[in-house]
């Protein structure tokens, strides 16, 4: 029989998690395969660990993880999928967002020969229009930008092979943009579509400044293009500043000069001075990430580790 794992990362969801796993069960009760759950707790301050243990104990499939601080939802996910040993993992969040009752559905383009099957969402319910523009713009500058293509409207609800786990197990690098990594794998991969609700309870940990981090994150984690930027803008700066210097100097020689020239040498310097800091900026940025990649940590640390009761205790990293 084929095993499947259900991996849920949850920072402080203590509002859903029993609902949650009510609505899990009753699907994967329904999937003639056996069935496991991880639950990873990412460093949640309310009474979350609790819950998972609870849920652990009134049901042998149900695994948890604890790390040892909030490390970030992307963390927490690859501390889950590092610990499946199965023939397939799913990715779903604790909020309810995704609905459980998908699975089967995921799990039936598996057994068709996929890959990476990813749930896109037809509609955004419960999201202001300005988040809604602000991610149809991401998407696009991400399509523009990178060398994967990343699924558009696609969060990180999917099925994963187990060759796929495997290759995904081999990128560690530690700024993880998820969506973009389970792209760049490759393989076969399919999609199939559905309608996001809103957040059962609980609060989105995201904001605006999260998620423009999250941009910049995407955009210099699959694409060298803002460096390219940078070069062509300065490219172009210096060469309408040579024209521009050419007709200052012709001016000069052919009628001489009542030098008048303030203000045109202020437009001209701030506008340099701008773009030289914008691309120092941009370089930083990868200078930064560079940084961050070469002092090899970690991508967690695990607190406390209970694999499902029905499997064998797994491999230590
Ligand atoms: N999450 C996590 N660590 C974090 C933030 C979020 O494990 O630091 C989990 C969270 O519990 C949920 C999932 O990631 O299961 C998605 O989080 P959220 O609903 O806040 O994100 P959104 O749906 O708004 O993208
Ligand atoms: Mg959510």
């Amino acid at each position: 029989m084929p095993r499947l794992t259900v991996v849920i990362p949850a920072y402080n969801e203590s509002a859903v998690l029993a609902a949650f796993h009510a609505r899990l069960s009753k699907v994967l009760g329904q999937l003639p395969m056996t069935c496991e759950v991880l639950y990873v707790d990412d460093g949640s301050r309310d009474d979350t660990w609790l819950i998972m243990q609870s849920l652990a104990a009134a049901d042998p499939q149900v695994g948890t993880l604890k790390l040892s601080r909030n490390f970030g939802k992307e963390a927490a996910l690859t501390a889950g999928l590092d610990r499946v040993d199965a023939d397939a993992a799913i990715v779903i969040d604790a909020d309810l967002q995704d609905p459980p009752e998908l699975i089967p559905q995921l799990v039936e383009q598996w057994q068709a020969g996929y890959d990476v099957v990813y749930a896109t969402r037809s509609a955004r319910a419960g999201e202001t229009s300005l988040k809604r523009f602000t991610a149809a713009a991401f998407y696009r500058t991400m399509d523009i930008m990178s060398d994967v293509a990343v699924p558009r409207d696609t969060g990180d609800f999917r099925l994963l092979s187990r060759r796929a786990l495997a290759a995904l197990a081999q990128l560690r690098e530690r700024q993880r943009f998820m969506k973009g990594l389970f792209a760049w794998i490759g393989y076969r991969q399919t999609s199939i579509t559905y309608l996001r609700s809103p957040r059962l309870a609980g609060r989105s940990k995201w904001n605006y400044w999260r998620l423009a981090q999250f941009a910049i994150e995407g955009i210099t984690s699959f694409s060298s293009a803002p460096l390219k930027l940078a070069t062509w803008t300065g490219m172009a700066a210096s060469l309408s500043a040579f024209l521009f210097g050419l007709k200052v100097l012709l001016k000069a020689l052919l009628r001489g000069d009542p030098v008048p020239g303030y203000p045109s040498l202020m437009v001209v310097i701030l506008f340099l001075g701008g773009i030289q800091l914008l691309a120092l900026g941009v370089i930083g940025e990868y200078l930064g990430r560079n940084y961050n990649e070469s002092k090899q940590r970690p991508l967690y640390f695990i607190e406390e580790d209970h694999p499902p009761a029905s499997q064998a205790p797994l491999h230590t990293e």
